[in-house]
């Protein structure tokens, strides 16, 4: 009796991590006749690469989530679980989470993203927060609009001067697309509505380590969104390696700037899964795996996304980016859907590149198809609708590209709200006496 029990029970898939990688991967075992399990530390999909527009006050954090539950309420095989992993029983074929819970599988696929690395500084992170997650933007939204607050009523010059120097560390996409936010912001938007604070008294700097901003772009498009952050008043540095963070400074080797506001975007290391299956993994901590996503000596344990290390063609890893994931989670669940069904799998995983795009301001855009390239407000109406167009969930579709028009024809920034109960004054706590200027 038993047996006959365990022959007609259904695979458990168990899938941790509801971002671009977990959420396809589920989609794509939704006419498998599988118990698919998915596992979130939150209980809504986030769209990361707008994440920069809520913590520069275009976007609330609405515009860019959606709740797990409605993406896969029409899939009857999928469940949710709001929990946090924090272990894996490879032996037990078990999940263990957070609040002690114990969750088996068959199969499992892990997609649990990236976070901030600080290159063994974390004693970084309060003065220089990243943008990882929503609290992460609201953060970083609360701290640049209370700067702002406090500069128009600071008297003293130098104290006026670093509340008004918003430093970014690292210049791939995330922080080309912060400190150009952040200009337009501050130079456009809040000087209309604060009585001292003009155009020009605000410094947005932009400090890279490399020799050159968006290394991961060909030379001519980094060289194009270099000029286009200096018309828009980013003091560009590159070549300049960060040696100290602290409250309200920031320290390369050659000078040290006295800023309030201080946003980390200059490195990511993978989620803790290689310690949780106690893996092979590689410098930035992601999961290598083998060309079926599977886990060496392990074909039901798949990790994909930002988490694993992939050898794409070429030679080259596949990158951490949203359609890479996208796309790895759906070919896992095709896999595990052929196999469940005991058919052929699907051919080998090709990574189809869409392109790279990354926006400086409300204009202006670069975007690498690698055959051509294209620059200025054309490659800008392509990202918003390349955005728009992937954000999940019609409200949110609706919302982003209504408030992107009405931001737009305006300048106006409707989710300039201070959050939060960790934003007290003291935060922006500035040592003057030792300023350089950083011009
Ligand atoms: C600010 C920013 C801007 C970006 N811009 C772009 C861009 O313009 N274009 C682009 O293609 N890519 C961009 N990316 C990268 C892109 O977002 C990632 O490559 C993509 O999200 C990776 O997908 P993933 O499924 O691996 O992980 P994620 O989408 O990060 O999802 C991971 C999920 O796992 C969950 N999770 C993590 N740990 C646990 C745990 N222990 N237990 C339970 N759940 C857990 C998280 O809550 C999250 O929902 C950007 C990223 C950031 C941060």
């Amino acid at each position: 009796m038993a047996q006959v029990t365990k022959s007609h029970a259904k695979q458990k898939v168990v899938i941790v991590g509801a971002g671009f990688g977990g959420l396809s991967a589920a989609q794509a075992l939704k006419h498998a006749p599988v118990e698919v399990t998915v596992i979130d530390r939150q209980n809504f999909h986030l769209f990361q690469p707008l994440l920069y527009q809520v913590a520069t006050a275009s976007l609330s954090p609405a515009d860019i989530a959606a709740p797990i539950r409605s993406i896969l309420r029409g899939q009857a095989n999928a469940r949710v679980v709001l929990d946090q992993v924090i272990e894996i029983d490879r032996s037990r074929r078990e999940v263990r989470t957070d609040s002690g819970r114990a969750i088996a599988f068959d199969t499992l696929v892990i997609a649990t993203g990236a976070r901030h690395s600080y290159f063994g500084r974390d004693d970084w992170a309060d003065a220089a927060p990243g943008i990882k997650t929503i609290d992460d933007a609201t953060r970083v939204r609360a701290k640049i609009l209370r700067a702002l607050e406090e500069a128009e009523l600071e008297t003293d010059e130098l104290a006026r001067k670093a509340l008004l120097t918003f430093v970014v560390i690292g210049a791939g996409p995330t922080g080309v697309e912060m400190a150009g936010a952040i200009a337009e912001l501050v130079r456009k938007s809040a000087s209309r509505d604060f009585r001292t604070i003009t155009p020009h008294c605000a410094s947005i700097i932009l400090i890279e380590a490399g020799p050159r901003i968006l290394p991961s772009f060909p030379e001519d498009l980094s060289r194009t969104a270099h000029e286009a952050l200096d018309a828009m008043g980013v003091t560009v540095m590159t070549g300049r390696m960060v040696t100290e963070v602290s409250s309200g400074s920031v320290t390369t080797a050659s000078m040290r700037i006295a800023a309030a506001t201080v946003v980390w975007a200059a490195g990511v290391k993978a989620s803790p899964a290689g310690r949780w299956l106690d893996a092979l993994t590689d410098r930035a901590g992601r999961v290598v795996v083998e060309r079926d996503f599977s886990v060496p000596a392990d074909p039901s344990i798949f990790v994909i996304g930002d988490t694993a290390a992939y050898p794409a063609s070429g030679g080259a890893m596949l990158p951490g980016v949203a359609p890479a994931a996208k796309q790895a989670g759906e070919w896992v669940g095709r896999l595990i859907a052929a196999r469940t069904a005991g058919s052929a799998g699907p051919k080998p995983f090709r990574y189809r590149d869409p392109g790279s795009l990354a926006t400086i301001g409300r204009k202006f855009a670069i975007a690498d198809f690698r055959r051509f390239h294209l620059t200025g407000f054309p490659a800008w109406v392509l990202w918003s609708v390349a955005h728009v167009w992937f954000l999940i969930g019609f409200r949110s579709r609706l919302s982003v590209a209504t408030s992107w028009m009405w931001s737009y024809l305006t300048y106006e920034r409707g989710a300039r709200l201070i959050t939060g109960h960790d934003m007290a004054l003291a935060d922006h706590a500035i040592d003057i006496p030792h300023q350089k200027d950083a011009a």
